[in-house]
């Protein structure tokens, strides 16, 4: 039932060694056709030398490894051609495979597997995936967690905890005469309920705040014309990215750049001076700054030190009254203010912002070191869970009879044993594994 799928499992392109990977009842089978020497009988998770032969004729001198099933990579049979690098001869060898009876494997096919065989969860599946997509150690370092099972450690009890409720009720409605059960009531599991709802929302919170640090602070730098601004982004990103003069209104585009500010990533956007104008093309610019700041999760409010606050400056001091600012007063080389959050962005002093941006967002800091879900995916289906659970509380609350309320609790458990793919459907999964690269 399983047919035997094959790929070139290294990059494909000219190097030292390429594997070519094959998974299936067939695995051993077919590389055996190829092989100068008997495979057949070989032990599982050994290496053998020999020669990759087309009709007797050489093709290459290879090392295969064996690996027989249920100890490997997708729980069947797995065979590895470790073939010299050059793109003809992988590809040489791959077509070899094909010609002897493997199929070509679809994107993430062999992890795929390791799925389906019940090797790994879905959360895991996912973690291979972000294993190869890292991009830093705490991004691999998550991932290789979430490989072993972190994630699934995390979610399991929760699943379990909700199955003994619905059980108990189930035993309730079916065996109403079992005496020995205890008879439930609405409020004898209305603090259960509670209870597994406030788990899995400091779940959800944790890993949102997670998520937030993992993809950058989308941030705003505001302020009218000539306070520093192009000269805060610049000291921030230490390069020349927007240009930087006396004259009023000369940013007049988004400029974007991400930098990271101890442990807070910040995906910084630069406006132009958002005031009064006659000139067209700053209009155009300020609109667009305007539509920024919807998007902006954090707002720099830039306010010049070494003057008197104007009407322009308290319009912007209004128009972000009820955001996430932070107050910042530029040029204190020329006049150091008494209080608040003072910069020189020309001598490069920004130390107190790095530092009170890293305090505010430090609990968020803090949850992205524990583990958490991981994709949006994940987050999504325990936000449907908490919702499901939601519902139940409020059933409960209104004495609805239990048999109804197990709907609610069933929808909550059901959304959460999808986040580890046990209920999952075919094109969900679909869409997941084609995300992988190749012979992964
Ligand atoms: P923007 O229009 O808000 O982007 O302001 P700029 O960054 O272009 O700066 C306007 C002027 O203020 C330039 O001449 C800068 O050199 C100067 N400037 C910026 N930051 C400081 C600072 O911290 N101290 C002093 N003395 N001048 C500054």
């Amino acid at each position: 039932m399983n047919d035997t799928i094959v790929a070139i499992s290294t990059a494909f392109q000219e190097g030292a060694i390429s594997i070519i990977r094959l998974s299936g009842d067939d695995a051993i089978e077919i590389a055996n056709r190829l092989f100068s020497r008997n495979l057949l009988d070989v032990p599982s998770h050994t290496i053998h030398y020999g020669m990759i032969q087309d009709n007797d004729q050489p093709v290459d001198e290879v090392l295969i490894s064996v690996f027989r099933a249920p100890k490997t990579y997708t729980k069947e049979d797995v065979v590895e051609i470790n073939c010299h690098g050059g793109i003809y001869i992988t590809r040489k060898v791959l077509s070899l495979c094909v010609g002897a009876g493997a199929r070509v494997a679809r994107p993430g096919e062999f992890t795929e597997r390791a799925f389906l065989n019940g090797r790994i969860d879905l959360t895991q599946a996912e973690a291979v995936l972000d294993l190869i997509q890292a991009e830093n150690t705490q991004g691999a370092s998550k991932a290789l967690s979430s490989m072993k099972g972190s994630v699934t450690r995390l979610i399991h009890p929760l699943c379990e905890d909700l199955l003994q409720i619905i059980a108990h009720i189930e035993v309730n409605i079916d065996y109403p005469e079992y005496e020995d059960v205890e008879q439930l009531s609405q409020e004898v599991v209305l603090p259960q309920a509670k209870e597994w709802y406030r788990r899995i929302e400091k779940i959800i919170k944790q890993a949102e705040n997670s998520y937030q640090i993992k993809k950058g602070i989308n941030t705003v730098i505001l302020g009218k014309p000539n306070v520093g601004k192009s000269s805060l982004l610049n000291a921030l990103l230490e390069e020349d990215k927007a240009i930087v003069t006396d004259i009023a209104g000369t940013t007049r585009d988004l400029v974007e750049g991400v930098v990271h500010c101890k442990n807070v990533t910040l995906n910084l956007i630069d406006t132009a001076g958002i005031h009064d104008t006659v000139d067209i093309v700053e209009q155009i610019g300020i609109e667009r700054s305007l539509k920024a700041l919807d998007k902006a999760e954090l707002i720099l409010v830039v306010l010049d030190a070494s003057k008197e606050l104007d009407d322009e400056d308290k319009k912007l001091l209004a128009l972000t009254e009820n955001t996430n600012r932070i107050l910042v007063y530029n040029k204190n080389d020329l006049n150091k203010p008494e209080e608040g959050i003072s910069i020189s962005a020309l001598n490069q002093e920004i130390d107190i912002l790095i530092d009170e941006i890293n305090k505010r967002y430090e609990s968020q800091i803090h949850d992205s070191n524990e583990v958490t879900l991981n994709n949006e995916r994940q987050i999504g289906l325990a936000i449907a869970a908490r919702q499901s659970m939601k519902q139940a509380i409020d059933a409960l609350e209104n004495k609805v009879e239990l048999d109804l309320v197990t709907i609610d609790l069933q929808d909550a458990y059901t959304s959460l044993k999808e986040i580890l793919g046990e209920v999952s459907r075919d094109d969900l999964l679909d869409a997941l594994f084609s995300n992988f690269c190749l012979g992964k």
